[in-house]
């Protein structure tokens, strides 16, 4: 049962008197949640993490959280997690199924490529629960029973920051724009994890032709104008540690097949395909491009990289942001503004 059964820990309900301060009412929630996978160790980056959110958006509407683990999360957990949160909390266990290798991977030849992976220094190559990891946020998350009432949900990782006061409702902007997949960051993936990706994402556009989108947002993956069969993956991709999307999308047919052939093919074991590149080639191919949304506004910064909105006056004078745009992510070499905005087909933001 993904749910924790320990009476204590099943969902935590807060005092909502608390927090009914606004004039004019609460304001109208969304269907949306915000989703945290997180390991019992890392309480305290997921700690800092909930503190951003709520101070720069969450304090002012209470959408709830819901925590996600591989397993039970600890008493302390809750305990240091519950009270910072300014909406409901809810704790839930990640089924077996999600979090395990299907039976058509064999398993010897897996940890022989996680093996040689390890020697060649990739980064996690060597680590079985990282890739658990991706494949439950490709495949799995959205299908969880915790997020069967939801239609968006906002991703949060431990040991991330957020630097501008978000003062509208970014899931109100989803539904009212009809958008699909919100990202802060755009990254080149490291090619060693993810060499038969574009060959077998090629294969699913020969079978399924009919879930490519006729508008799709090919120009932001693939360089030269070229199209599925004859381009290759320029390895640009959304930074999968925030995402403000679409559930419904993630559980239409289009996705699950898609998952479903990336799933069979065995990239996730076999190799180390990331939940981001997969993520991303989807939204890049299944949506419209026009359902694809750039929190530019958003600052945020998670490890080595962050997006910081510019320009000053903007965005910093007003005392919104506080982030250097020095750092910003986006101008480097690293960053894949440069492909999102010749998909835009034109220098604007978003
Ligand atoms: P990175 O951002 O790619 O370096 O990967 P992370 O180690 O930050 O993992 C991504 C997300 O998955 C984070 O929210 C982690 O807390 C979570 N995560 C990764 N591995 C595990 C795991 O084995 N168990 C649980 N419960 N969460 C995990
Ligand atoms: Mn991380």
């Amino acid at each position: 049962v993904p749910v924790q059964s320990e009476a204590s820990l099943v969902p935590v309900i807060h005092d909502g008197d608390k927090f009914t301060a606004t004039s004019g009412g609460e304001p109208k929630l969304e269907k949306a949640t915000f989703v945290m996978l997180v390991r019992n160790s890392e309480v305290h980056d997921a700690r800092s993490s909930i503190r951003y959110v709520e101070d720069r958006f969450n304090k002012n509407f209470h959408y709830p959280w819901l925590f996600i683990n591989d397993e039970p999360f600890s008493s302390n957990f809750v305990k240091m997690t519950r009270n910072l949160v300014s909406g409901n909390a809810t704790y839930g266990v990640v089924p077996k199924e999600a979090w395990s290798m299907p039976n058509w991977i064999d398993r010897q030849k897996a940890e022989e490529c996680m093996k040689t992976m390890e020697s060649h220094k990739i980064p996690y190559g060597g680590m079985e629960s990282y890739r658990h990891m991706c494949r439950f946020f490709s495949g799995f998350f959205y299908r969880h029973e915790l997020l069967a009432d939801y239609d968006y949900y906002w991703r949060v990782e431990p040991n991330t920051q957020l630097y501008c006061d978000i003062t509208y409702d970014p899931f109100t902007f989803m539904r009212e724009k009809n958008k699909t997949y919100g990202f802060t960051i755009t990254l080149h993936e490291h090619e060693s994890t993810i060499e038969t990706l574009w060959p077998t994402v090629q294969n699913f556009s020969r079978a399924h032709p009919e879930h490519i989108h006729p508008n799709n947002a090919l120009d932001f993956i693939v360089d030269d104008q070229k199209n599925i069969t004859e381009g290759s993956y320029n390895l640009c991709h959304f930074w999968s540690n925030f995402e403000i999307a679409s559930l419904k999308f993630f559980r239409s047919q289009a996705y699950g097949d898609f998952f479903d052939a990336l799933d069979r093919s065995g990239g996730f074991f076999y190799e180390r395909w990331g939940d981001a590149p997969v993520h991303s080639i989807a939204a890049a191919l299944l949506v419209d491009k026009a359902e694809l949304h750039w929190f530019y506004d958003v600052g945020y910064r998670h490890q080595d990289y962050m997006h910081c909105p510019e320009p000053l006056a903007e965005f910093h004078d007003s005392g919104k942001c506080y982030c250097n745009p020095d750092n910003n992510v986006d101008s480097s070499s690293h960053s894949c503004t440069k492909e999102y905005r010749r998909m835009r087909g034109d220098s604007g933001e978003q």
